[in-house]
C-alpha cells in the first residue's frame, strides 16, 4: 500500500473508534477526551507508526521491549506505552524510552521499577497489572493481593502508581468482560482509599471490548488490530 492508501483507511478506522468512544461515553454521561487511545503497533511497522501518529495518534504501545526500543528510536516523538511483561534486566533500556509501563505484574518488578527511579532521582509512572479473568495464562497481581499491596505502594518513592490495567478473556460476545472491568473500577475505588494514591488511569479494553470498557471507566484503551488488521509488515 501506498502512504496515501494507508492513511486514508487508518483515517476511516479512526473515525469509527471516535464513533463508538462518543456513542459510549454519551450512554455513561462521560467526556470523551477522558479516554485516551494508545495504538498496539505491534503488528506493524515502524512507519506504519509514523502514519498513525501523523494522524494523532500520539500513544503509541508495544507489549515486547525490544520492539519497542526500535520504533521508539524511529519515532521518538510519540508517547510509547508498555504493554507486555518486561523482564528486569530490560528495566535500564526501557524506561527511557517509555511514557507509562501498563504492565507491571509482580512484586518483584515493582521494586526493581522502584529501585532503578530512586537511582536516577525520578519516579517511573506504572500501572499495576490485575488478572481480574483470572485466568492462569494471564500475568499479574490476584486481585485480593491487591490491598495487602496498598501500604508498601506508599513507600516506593521510585514509582508512581497512578492506576491499574487488566485484560479481559477473549470472547465472542464483549459483555463477558463487564464483570471483569466492573472488578477493577471497584479495586481502584478500594484501593485508593486504602492509599491515598489518587490512581486516576483505568488502562482496560481492546479492539473487541473498549466499548464496554469505556462504559465502565476505561481511562486508556489499548487498540490493535481494530485500527490496523490487514495492515502488516513493510
Ligand atoms: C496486543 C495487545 C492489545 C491489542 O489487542 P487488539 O485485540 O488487537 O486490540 C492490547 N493489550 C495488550 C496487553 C496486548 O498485548
Amino acid at each position: 500500500m501506498t502512504d496515501a492508501e494507508l492513511r486514508s483507511v487508518l483515517q476511516e478506522r479512526i473515525a469509527c473508534v471516535r464513533t463508538h468512544v462518543a456513542q459510549a461515553c454519551s450512554r455513561v454521561g462521560r467526556d470523551p477526551a477522558t479516554v485516551a487511545w494508545v495504538a498496539v503497533t505491534k503488528t506493524v511497522s515502524a512507519r506504519v507508526a509514523a502514519l498513525s501518529y501523523d494522524l494523532g495518534l500520539a500513544d503509541l504501545g508495544e507489549s515486547r521491549p525490544q520492539e519497542l526500543w526500535r520504533k521508539a528510536a524511529a519515532l521518538p516523538q510519540a508517547r510509547w506505552h508498555l504493554i507486555g511483561h518486561l523482564q528486569r534486566n530490560k528495566i535500564d533500556r526501557t524506561v527511557p524510552f517509555t511514557t507509562l509501563i501498563h504492565s507491571v505484574d509482580s512484586e518483584r518488578v515493582l521494586l526493581a521499577l522502584d529501585a532503578f527511579g530512586r537511582a536516577r532521582d525520578q519516579a517511573v509512572s506504572v500501572l499495576l497489572q490485575v488478572n481480574c479473568s483470572r485466568e492462569a495464562n494471564k500475568g499479574g497481581f490476584a486481585p485480593n493481593a491487591m490491598l495487602s499491596l496498598a501500604d508498601k505502594l506508599m513507600s516506593l518513592p521510585g514509582v508512581t502508581v497512578v492506576g491499574l490495567m487488566t485484560m479481559a478473556a477473549f470472547s465472542e460476545n464483549a459483555e463477558t468482560a463487564r464483570p471483569v472491568f466492573a472488578e477493577l473500577y471497584q479495586l481502584r475505588e478500594e484501593l485508593r482509599v486504602r492509599s491515598r494514591l489518587e490512581l486516576p488511569h483505568l488502562s482496560m479494553g481492546m479492539s473487541n471490548d473498549y466499548v464496554i470498557a469505556v462504559e465502565e471507566g476505561a481511562t486508556l484503551i489499548r487498540l490493535g488490530s481494530t485500527l490496523f488488521d490487514g495492515l502488516t509488515a513493510e
